[in-house]
């Protein structure tokens, strides 16, 4: 393909692909060739390309009403909130866009709560090093990367790092100032790296015995990826607050922030919002998600086509020299390269199979929830042929 001179900010590295078409766990680029899809657009289309039952939800919603102002009660949002309410430890959802306005709301849902309800003076978050919480001001401050904050000084105040699976590294960070310790329970851009569950126990102890909001982001986890609905339920453990976004819409943008009763009182009219949060159109698209979810059970098939998918990589890559480990939760899944995945990513493009890097020796494969036995089968064979080459 002829590269023309692109009109767009260069913010993203992008591959040599332009894909045109998408089906299920296929999709085709502008020259025709297909690919198997391990990487679902990046943790979104979970229930693959185009899913039928969304579209449908999406077309009778088209024909009937787009958008309207969030001074007007609007009953999908009303349905979805409950929907996921009713499967979650949430009483009350907050909608927006994107990932990182969901970690904004509950963020500042945080602050608020501690300052107008506790009454208290603090405003502090305990998150940790390699999070990735997204890329608005407060986002990328409370992302434990550099390379996220790289030029974008001063941050805001307020957020400060432990070290993952780390307990007494949290204890150290509390003071008068914290309100809350925010945390991945897979670290997914970070490495793949899931929380260790007598970790994230007794961090969920500690948070109530010093008073802290435990706030965990599942904007990549959610949506059953790491084979429950949410991940934290793998833990045993209920957050204050969480936040989805990704696959709720299977596409569709649509994000959300989720609190339990107690800090639900803190937002207030007025005290946060947004246009495009929870348009009877996106909330269509979450409502057939969410519902074709709870139906289907597709959070359990995530469950063991993850550990099938585990158990073969580890199997086929045992005598690789290059791979140092596979590791995952559910279909969230990273082998581990002794050397940058990106060239290996490349030929594994090349060889008509999509996966995506989690930092920089990493291959992360995040196919599609409902994705057909074979074709991950097929896509695992070359992603370990290409990694046998090496
Ligand atoms: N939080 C996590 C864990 C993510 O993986 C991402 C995106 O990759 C975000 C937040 C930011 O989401 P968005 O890009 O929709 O703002």
């Amino acid at each position: 393909m002829v590269q023309q001179a692109s009109s767009l900010f260069p913010t993203y590295a992008r591959f040599p692909i332009t894909l045109v078409k998408g089906e299920g766990s296929r999709l085709w680029d502008d020259q025709g060739k297909e690919y198997i899809d391990l990487m679902a657009g990046l943790a979104v289309t979970n229930l693959g390309h185009a899913p039928e039952v969304v579209k449908e939800k999406l077309v009778a919603q088209l024909d009937q009403l787009w958008h309207v102002s969030n001074l007007f009660h609007i009953p999908n949002q009303e349905k979805l909130a409950k929907l996921l309410t009713d499967n979650s430890c949430a009483d009350a959802v907050f909608f927006c866009s994107t990932g990182a306005e969901a970690n904004e709301a509950a963020i500042k849902l945080a602050r608020r709560y501690s300052q107008k309800v506790l009454g208290e003076n603090r405003y502090e978050i305990i998150t940790f090093h390699q999070s990735f919480h997204g890329r608005t001001l407060a986002t990328l401050t409370a992302t434990g990367q550099e390379k996220v904050q790289e030029g974008f000084h001063p941050l805001p105040e307020g957020f400060v790092y432990a070290d993952y699976n780390d307990l007494a590294s949290v204890e150290k960070l509390i003071s008068e100032r914290t309100c809350a310790v925010m945390l991945e329970m897979v670290q997914a851009e970070g490495g793949v790296i899931p929380a260790d569950p007598d970790f994230v126990k007794a961090l969920a102890e500690l948070c109530k015995e010093r008073g802290l909001l435990l706030i965990v982001d599942e904007i990549q986890t959610g949506m059953g990826r790491t084979g429950k609905l949410f991940a934290y339920e793998h833990y045993g453990i209920e957050p204050d607050i969480f936040t989805l976004a990704k696959g709720l819409g299977s596409g569709f943008p649509i994000g959300a922030m989720l609190g339990n009763a107690k800090v639900a009182p803190a937002f207030s009219a007025g005290s946060h919002g947004s246009t495009f949060g929870g348009t009877p159109i996106a909330t269509a698209a979450a409502i057939a998600t969410v519902e074709y979810m709870l139906n289907e059970k597709i959070p359990q098939r995530a469950a063991e086509l993850g550990e099938w998918t585990v158990k073969t990589l580890r199997e086929k890559l045992a005598d690789n020299p290059l791979v140092e480990a596979v590791r995952g939760e559910g279909l969230l899944i990273g082998i581990v390269c002794k050397q940058p995945a990106a060239e290996l990513i490349a030929e594994i493009h090349e060889a008509g199979v999509l996966v995506v890097s989690a930092g920089p020796q990493v291959v992360r494969l995040l196919p599609s929830l409902v994705i057909p036995k074979e074709d991950l089968q097929k896509g695992l064979d070359v992603v370990c042929d290409v990694l046998a080459r090496k």
